[in-house]
């Protein structure tokens, strides 16, 4: 099934930051083909957030100058001009706080139902005490973690298939047994250029696949291989299958794609179809749940309703 909420919404220009994320009418086009029922869920509190993020970066977050993440997180001053700016940052802090809410609700329903596409979430850049990327809270982490602590699971795989490297991920998750990443993405490019070898985002995942530029067509058979690997890996460490997946879908591998910083792979229409049909062939009879992840332009919509589409036989 489909998971949205219509409050669940994306317009960073409203807070001064231009990022061209889905672009405005995005949600139209999957109407187009999909009649969305709106669905509300309850917020994730504090204690939740406390198992993945520091307490003095949630300070901040949930105190009284959340504007402090603007001017010391690079990606949004980079993108912030305050003229435009028509909301208080509090309301994205809350906006955020909602939709990583809608992870957590997909999650409880892949369990129930063994799949949900959620039309939100995938902030897999953000780090235990500081936003990074465009991403404040790990939504997926805080999810994985709150389904653990409450005994709903013991084990999970992340998939990440977003152009850019799921660095947040690999790094609340090193070490973590019952918690096993991949991620496929540009070998070159944010984040793993605009830092040194001993920075966060050069954590490894369990399994990472770096492609290369101008090798989109090694880009379906490497997915393959590396998702066999982390097949191999969950065996040896006493989980063949998890108890959840969780995937990060990212629509910015799309050639189509806008954003200065998802350049460096491009793939086609028909590439991208493959690619969701190798991970629901795959992922098949493991409960699952999807979040978006990036998608930048007005284009992205393209991949989230083939996506869409394409999965119903699995719903
Ligand atoms: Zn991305």
């Amino acid at each position: 099934m489909i998971l949205y909420n219509k409050n669940v919404s994306f317009d960073f220009l409203d807070y001064g930051i231009q990022i061209p994320l889905y672009y405005d009418d995005w949600i139209s086009h999957i109407q187009e083909k999909f009649p969305l029922k709106h669905r509300e869920f309850p917020l994730i509190n504090r204690e939740d957030l406390e198992r993945v993020h520091s307490k003095d970066y949630l300070d901040i977050l949930l105190g009284q100058n959340p504007e402090i993440i603007i001017e010391t997180t690079h990606e949004f001053t980079k993108y912030y001009d305050k003229s435009l700016q028509t909301k208080p940052f509090s309301h994205l802090i809350q906006k955020t706080l909602l939709e990583a809410s809608g992870t957590y609700e997909a999650s409880l329903m892949a369990l129930q139902k063994g799949f949900c596409f959620y039309l939100g979430g995938g902030m897999h850049h953000s780090y235990k005490e500081e936003a990074h990327g465009f991403c404040v809270i790990h939504d997926v982490v805080i999810a994985l973690q709150k389904l653990i602590a409450l005994q709903k699971i013991k084990t999970a795989w992340i998939i990440d298939t977003d152009v850019h490297k799921g660095d947040g991920t690999a790094y609340l998750t090193f070490k973590d047994e019952n918690i096993l990443t991949l991620s496929i993405h540009m070998e070159k490019g944010w984040p793993l250029d605009s830092y040194p070898l001993d920075h966060k985002c050069w954590t490894p995942s369990t399994v990472d696949i770096p492609i290369p530029q101008y090798e989109e067509n090694s880009y379906l058979n490497k997915l393959q291989e590396g998702l066999q690997k982390l097949q191999k890996i969950s065996t040896q460490k006493g989980f063949r299958r998890p108890d959840i997946v969780m995937i990060v879908l990212g629509a910015d591998p799309y050639e189509k794609d806008t954003l200065l910083s998802s350049q460096l792979l491009n793939l086609s229409f028909e590439q991208m179809c493959q690619r969701h049909q190798i991970l629901l062939s795959f992922l098949k009879n493991i409960p699952q749940a999807y979040v978006l992840g990036g998608g930048y332009g007005p284009h992205s919509h393209e991949i989230f309703t083939e996506f869409a589409i394409s999965s119903t036989p699995y719903w």
